[in-house]
C-alpha cells in the first residue's frame, strides 16, 4: 500500500540527539479523551486569516451548542464563529489576544445543561458535490488548526483551481510536549480519514498521501485500518502512508515539499503550483467530517496541556475556553513557580492572565514551563544556531544584521526564509532571542505573501459571489467554479446542506 522510504529535510532538531530535545512529558494514558465543560467561554471573532465576523447575537441572549454567534461581514474574506456551549450572552467587547490581534468577543456564561441545536445530527446518506461540500466547510467556520488558521473552504477552493493532484494530511506533529493531533488520529481515525478524502474529490485531487513519522506506530496502524475500510467508498482515490523521520519543525509546508518532492520552495511560492499538492493539517480534517457527516460546526478542538512541570493531558474542549479552566482540569495548579505559554514552548508566548486567554480554533497546545532564568553572554560563536536552522539560514549573522539595522543585507542573507520555528534561540548557549528578532522581520513580508496569495487563488470574491449574511447557509460560492456535477443534477444546496442555526436567518 505505501513506500517504505523515510522523507526528511536536513538539520532541524532530531529526536533523541544530543540537545535531549525530544524529552516527552509523560503523557497520561487516559482511558478516553476527558471532555471538558467550561463555566463561560470568550469567542473572539477573528482566530483566522482574514477580517472578524460580525456578532450576531447581544447582551442577554440565550444561545445553544452549535449555535452561530459570529458571521462574516458581507464582502469580507472571513469565517463564522459558533458556541460549542449553551447558555447566555453576557457581554460583547474588544479584547486583545495575546499575539496583539484586538478582536470584538463574545462572552457566554455556560447553564450547564448542554443543550445542543436539533440540527447537530448525522447527515445519514452523505451524497454531497463539490461545491456543497466547500459551501459545508465554509458555513462551519472551519480553519487551519495546525497554527496558520486560513479558512478551509479557501485553500480547497485554491486547491481545486490549481487542480492539484496531490491531497497531503499532515500527522507530523513535532512540536515538543503536544500530541493533540496525535490523539485526533487514535480516537477518531476515521473521521479522520474519511474527512480527508471527501475534502480531496472536492478539490478534484487523484491522491491522498497522510504524513506521518515512521516511529508512531499506535497511529499509523490506526490510520492504516480506517483506510482499508474507507477504499470501498474512495475508489477514485489513490490513498497511501508516507513516512517521514521525527524531526522538529517537520510538517512545515515548504520543508515536506523539500522532503517529499525534492523541491525547494521560495517564499512566494505555494505547494499548489510548484507540487500539484496541497496540505491539510490531520484536526482540521476530522472536524470537516464531523461537519460533513454530523452538521457539527467548529465548535471544539482537542488540546494538549503539558510541558516539563506537568504530565501530559488532552483534552476536548469547547473553543473559548479561558486557559485558566483549561489548567484546573489537568495541571496541578499548586506549581505557581511556572510560566504559562500559549502555543508550544519554542514559538508561543507567554501569558500572565490566564481568566482572561481563550483556547482559539489554533490553539494546540498550553505549555507549562519551569520558570528558569537564563543568563544572556555575547555569543560565543558555537554555531549550533546555524547547526539547527531548518531553514539553512546563520541566524547569528542575521540577528546581528538586523541589530545593526542592516536590513537588505539581511534579507540577501536570506532572512525571509525564516519559518518562525524558534529552534535558534532554543540551541543558543548564550541565551540570545535570535528568532524573535529574524522571524519579525520575516513576517513582514509574509502578510504580503498571504495577500497575494489569496488574490492569485480565485478567492477575489465578486459581488454576486461574495460572502453575505443573508447568503451564508446557501452555496453562494456556486459562482466561484463551475460545477458540471452540480450542473446535471440541478440540486439544490439547500435541500441537502443543512444551514448552521444563524446562518439564513440572521
Ligand atoms: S527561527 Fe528562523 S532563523 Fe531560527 S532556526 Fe527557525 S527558521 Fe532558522
Ligand atoms: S547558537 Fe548562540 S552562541 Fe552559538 S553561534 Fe548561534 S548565536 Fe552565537
Amino acid at each position: 500500500m505505501q513506500g517504505r522510504k523515510i522523507h526528511s529535510f536536513y538539520k532541524g532538531i532530531f529526536s533523541g540527539d544530543v540537545l535531549n530535545f525530544s524529552k516527552r512529558s509523560p503523557f497520561v494514558r487516559e482511558i478516553m479523551l476527558e471532555r471538558i465543560n467550561p463555566s463561560r467561554v470568550i469567542l473572539p471573532m477573528k482566530m483566522h486569516y482574514g477580517v472578524p465576523a460580525v456578532p450576531t447575537v447581544k447582551e442577554g441572549d440565550i444561545v445553544k451548542a452549535g449555535q452561530c454567534i459570529g458571521l462574516p461581514d458581507p464582502k469580507s474574506f472571513s469565517s463564522p464563529v459558533h458556541t460549542g456551549i449553551s447558555g447566555r450572552v453576557t457581554a460583547i467587547k474588544e479584547i486583545t489576544l495575546p499575539n496583539g490581534i484586538k478582536t470584538p468577543a463574545v462572552f457566554i456564561n455556560n447553564d450547564m445543561k448542554r443543550t445542543r441545536l436539533d440540527s447537530l445530527k448525522s447527515r445519514g446518506d452523505i451524497k454531497l458535490s463539490a461545491v456543497q461540500t466547500i459551501a459545508l466547510i465554509r458555513d462551519a467556520g472551519i480553519c487551519g488548526m495546525g497554527g496558520e488558521g486560513i479558512p478551509t473552504y479557501a485553500k480547497l477552493t485554491r486547491a481545486r483551481n490549481h487542480a492539484v493532484d496531490d491531497f497531503l494530511v499532515n500527522c507530523l506533529q513535532s512540536e515538543p510536549y503536544s500530541t493533540c493531533d496525535l490523539m485526533a488520529i487514535v480516537e477518531y481515525p476515521d473521521y479522520v480519514v474519511n474527512g480527508a478524502c471527501a475534502c480531496a474529490r472536492a478539490c478534484g485531487a487523484k491522491n491522498v498521501k497522510f504524513l506521518i513519522s515512521a516511529g508512531r506506530r499506535t497511529e499509523r496502524a490506526a490510520l492504516e485500518n480506517s483506510i482499508r475500510n474507507a477504499k470501498d467508498s474512495y475508489k477514485d482515490l489513490d490513498i497511501s502512508i508516507e513516512l517521514f523521520r521525527e524531526r522538529f519543525p517537520q510538517g512545515y509546508y515548504r520543508l515536506v515539499a523539500k522532503a517529499l518532492y525534492g523541491k525547494q520552495l521560495g517564499i512566494n511560492d505555494t505547494l499548489e503550483q510548484t507540487c500539484s499538492a496541497v496540505m491539510f493539517n490531520c484536526s482540521t480534517m476530522l472536524s470537516c467530517w464531523e461537519a460533513i457527516s454530523d452538521n457539527i460546526p467548529m465548535m471544539n478542538r482537542i488540546i494538549s496541556v503539558s510541558g516539563n512541570e506537568s504530565g501530559g493531558h488532552n483534552l476536548l474542549v469547547p473553543i473559548g475556553t479561558p486557559v485558566s479552566e483549561v489548567l484546573s482540569s489537568a495541571y496541578d495548579a499548586n506549581k505557581t513557580e511556572s510560566r504559562i505559554i500559549w502555543g508550544n514552548c519554542l514559538t508561543g508566548i507567554e501569558i500572565t492572565d490566564p481568566e482572561e486567554v481563550p483556547v482559539i480554533k489554533m490553539t494546540s497546545v498550553i505549555s507549562i514551563v519551569r520558570k528558569a532564568e537564563i543568563p544572556t553572554t555575547p555569543c560565543i560563536h558555537c554555531g549550533l544556531c546555524s547547526e539547527c536552522c531548518p531553514m539553512g539560514l546563520s541566524p547569528n549573522t542575521v540577528y546581528e544584521m538586523l541589530v545593526q539595522g542592516l536590513v537588505q543585507k539581511a534579507a540577501e542573507e536570506g532572512a525571509r526564509d525564516c519559518i518562525s520555528c524558534g529552534s535558534c534561540s532554543y540551541v543558543c548557549p548564550a541565551g540570545i532571542n535570535l528568532a524573535t528578532s529574524i522571524a519579525r522581520f520575516a513576517n513582514q513580508g509574509r502578510v504580503i505573501e498571504v495577500n497575494s496569495l489569496l488574490d492569485n487563488g480565485g478567492l477575489e470574491f465578486s459581488e454576486e459571489a461574495s460572502l453575505n449574511a443573508s447568503q451564508v447557509g446557501q452555496a453562494s460560492l456556486l459562482e466561484e467554479f463551475p460545477d458540471e456535477e452540480d450542473e446535471k443534477n440541478e440540486t439544490d444546496p439547500d435541500s441537502i446542506i443543512l444551514p448552521f442555526d444563524g446562518g439564513k436567518t440572521v
